[in-house]
């Protein structure tokens, strides 16, 4: 599977088995619907790794265009891929904030997001030994320090992040050479999928989560799911 792949793809083929080896399952794969995620899951398989959930967080905020690329993934790949929701009560909580008010301050967009999103990781992560993302460094600035081995402190989780150290050219690489399904909100402009009210399509010569969040500065720019390393 490694022979023709960049070197850091290769190394990550070499590794994974290696860190899997020594988690027992269950484990768990977040799935956003990013090209990162694909690959990811697309590792898995390729090696063989069972007793992983793969679980997405549906925030009830999501693109129209998700619910069909949710149904291909699970096709190509013969899995379930498992929603996770708000807790109807909380998002009660959030009725103030009307279709965009988390726009409005910094205290109003981590609510929702601790409702829509850090709350139903939580419950997705329950029972599990580990998780793995999709993550990658060069994604933002708020993602340059973490490594492939983390603990992740709000869940108490080992977090595994294989495509830590993949460049755009190296995801772009391996999304080609397996074919892998492809998010069409990528068609449309956008760099990083997330929910509709705080994404835009990102334009030429912007960074890939600049259309994240965008009136925010760069290093508010991450949702609570993602903390603090232990380990390159
Ligand atoms: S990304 Fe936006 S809509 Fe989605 S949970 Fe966070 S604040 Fe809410």
């Amino acid at each position: 599977m490694s022979a023709t792949l960049p070197a850091a793809c290769a190394h990550t083929v070499e590794i994974l088995p290696r860190l899997l080896h020594a988690i027992r399952p269950p484990l768990a794969l977040a799935f956003s619907y990013q090209t990162e995620d694909v690959a990811a899951l697309h590792l898995l398989k390729q090696l063989g790794v069972d007793g992983v959930e793969i679980f997405t967080l549906n925030t009830g905020k999501l693109f129209p265009a998700i619910a069909g690329y949710h149904y291909e993934v699970e096709k190509f790949f013969g899995v379930k891929i498992t929603p996770y929701h708000p807790d109807g009560a909380e998002e009660k909580e959030l009725a103030d904030l009307g279709e965009f008010g988390m726009r409005a301050s910094l205290d109003n967009r981590h609510r929702c997001c601790e409702v829509r999103k850090v709350r139903p990781l939580a419950r997705a992560l329950s029972g599990k030994n580990a998780w793995l993302t999709g993550l990658r460094a060069a994604q933002a600035v708020t993602r340059q320090n973490l490594g492939v081995l983390e603990y992740d402190e709000k869940n108490h989780l080992i977090k595994i992040n294989p495509l830590i150290a993949w460049s755009d050219a190296d995801l772009a690489a391996y999304r080609e050479k397996f074919s892998l399904p492809e998010n069409p909100l990528y068609a449309r402009g956008f760099k990083s999928i997330g929910c509709e009210p705080c994404t835009r399509p990102v334009r030429d010569g912007e960074d890939i989560r600049a259309g994240r969040w965008w009136w925010e500065n760069p290093e508010h720019k991450e949702c609570g799911l993602h903390l603090k390393k232990i380990n390159n």
